[in-house]
C-alpha cells in the first residue's frame, strides 16, 4: 500500500524555492467579483473555519460563517473581522488586519475570506497569481501530521534554520484531521505510570505478526525504538495522551490518546500547529507543489505497516518517522 507522508526536502543553504505567494487574490476592479455566493475555508486555532460570501453588483454584501470550532473569547474576534470584510471590493487580506491576542483565528478568517473571493473572482484568480522567489533551508511538502512533525523537529534541532511548509489544500491537516484511534508505542512512561506491562520485542513482534511478515524488519525496529520518545516528545508540545487502549492488532493496551478516547487526529495537527507558531515555520497553504525543479540528496519519509494500520500503528508511524525526518533533514543542512 502506497502511504502518502510528509515528504521533506533539503534544500541547502539558500537554495532557490519557486511556490505562490501564499495565493492571496488581488482584485483589480469591482468587476472582477462576480455576484452569487461563495465558500472559503481556513484553518483557525482549533481546526477549519469556512465561511460563505455572498456578493451582489460587485461587493461583498455579506458573510456568515458556516462551521467553526474556535473557544467562545474568539467569536467577536471572527464576528468583527466578517463585519469588517462588508463592502469591501479590492485586496481584503490587506485591509481586513487581523486581531491582537487572536492572531491563528484572524487568519483562519481572513484565509476564508479569501478563499472565497478567490472563488467569486473564477479564472481571473490566476492571473492575478503572482510568484515570487523565496529563500530557505528546508521544504516540507503536505501539512498533515508527518510534515507539521517534520517541521517543527527540524525547526527543534536548528532554530535558526527557515523552514517552509507547502499545503495544497486551503487547511491544513490531511488525512490526520480524520483519524480516529491513538498512537501506538510501547514502554512509554505513560504506560508504565499505569501500571500496564509492555515491551519493545512485544511491540515489535505484534507488528510483524499484523503486517503478515512482509514487514521490512529494520524500518519496524527503528520505528519500534523511536515510539515511546515520540509520546514524550508530544506530551512535551502539550498533546493529552494520558487514554491508553487496547487496540486490535496489539497483546497490551498501548494505543495513547487524549482523555476520555477522543479522536487523535485533530488534537495532534492542533498541538502541532500551536507548535509551529513560535519557530521559524512558515505554512502556505493554497500552495500545491506540482512538480520538483531539483531535489539535492532530498529524504523522503515513508510508511511500514502495511496490514497493521488498524491497529494505530498509522498515525504513529507518520510521527516518528516525520519527526526523525526532521532532525535527520537540520543536521544535514548544518553540516
Ligand atoms: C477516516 C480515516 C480514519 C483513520 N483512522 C486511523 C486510526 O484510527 N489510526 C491510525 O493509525 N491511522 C488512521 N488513519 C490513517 C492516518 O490518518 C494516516 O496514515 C495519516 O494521517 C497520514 O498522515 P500523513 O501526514 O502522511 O498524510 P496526510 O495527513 O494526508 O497529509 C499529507 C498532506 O500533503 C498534502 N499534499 C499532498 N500532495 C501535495 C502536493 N503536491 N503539494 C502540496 N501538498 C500536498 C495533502 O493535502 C495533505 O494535507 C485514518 C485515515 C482516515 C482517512
Amino acid at each position: 500500500m502506497q502511504w502518502l507522508m510528509g515528504t521533506l526536502l533539503i534544500c541547502g543553504l539558500w537554495m532557490f524555492v519557486a511556490c505562490a505567494s501564499n495565493d492571496i487574490p488581488v482584485v483589480e476592479s469591482t468587476e472582477q467579483l462576480q455576484d452569487g455566493e461563495w465558500t472559503g475555508s481556513g484553518e483557525g486555532r482549533s481546526g477549519a473555519i469556512i465561511v460563505k460570501v455572498t456578493v451582489e453588483k460587485h461587493q461583498v454584501t455579506k458573510v456568515t460563517v458556516v462551521s467553526q470550532s474556535e473557544s467562545s473569547f474568539a467569536q467577536e474576534t471572527i464576528n468583527s473581522l466578517c463585519e469588517s470584510a462588508l463592502g469591501r471590493t479590492t485586496e481584503m487580506s490587506v485591509e481586513v488586519d487581523g486581531i491582537t491576542g487572536a492572531t491563528l483565528t484572524s487568519t483562519g478568517v481572513i484565509d476564508a475570506i479569501n478563499m472565497a473571493l478567490k472563488a467569486a473572482m473564477g479564472k481571473s484568480v490566476d492571473k492575478s497569481r503572482t510568484y515570487q522567489d523565496g529563500t530557505c533551508d528546508i521544504v516540507v511538502i503536505g501539512a498533515g501530521g508527518a510534515g507539521l512533525s517534520a517541521a517543527v523537529a527540524a525547526a527543534e534541532t536548528a532554530s535558526s534554520l527557515k523552514i517552509i511548509v507547502l499545503e495544497k489544500q486551503g487547511i491544513i491537516g490531511g488525512n490526520t484531521n480524520y483519524s480516529t484511534g491513538g498512537i501506538n508505542a510501547a514502554e512509554t512512561d505513560i504506560q508504565k505510570g499505569l501500571g500496564i506491562e509492555d515491551s519493545k520485542q512485544l511491540f515489535y513482534d505484534d507488528i510483524m505478526k499484523g503486517g503478515k511478515y512482509e514487514n521490512i524488519p529494520s524500518l519496524v525496529q527503528n520505528f519500534v525504538e523511536h515510539a515511546p520518545v515520540t509520546i514524550s516528545w508530544l506530551t512535551g508540545l502539550g498533546a493529552d495522551l494520558s487514554d491508553v487502549g487496547l487496540m486490535g492488532g496489539s497483546s497490551v493496551k498501548r494505543t495513547h490518546r487524549p482523555q476520555g478516547g477522543t479522536a487523535i487526529g485533530p488534537h495532534l495537527m492542533k498541538i502541532l500547529k500551536f507548535a509551529t507558531s513560535n519557530k521559524n515555520i512558515e505554512i502556505r497553504t493554497s500552495n500545491k507543489v506540482t512538480g520538483l525543479l531539483s531535489a539535492v540528496d532530498g529524504s523522503v519519509t515513508g510508511g511500514l505497516h502495511g496490514a497493521n494500520r488498524l491497529g494505530g500503528n498509522g498515525v504513529a508511524d507518520i510521527v516518528v518517522n516525520g519527526r526523525l525526518a526532521g532532525i535527520a533533514a537540520a543536521q544535514k543542512v548544518l553540516k
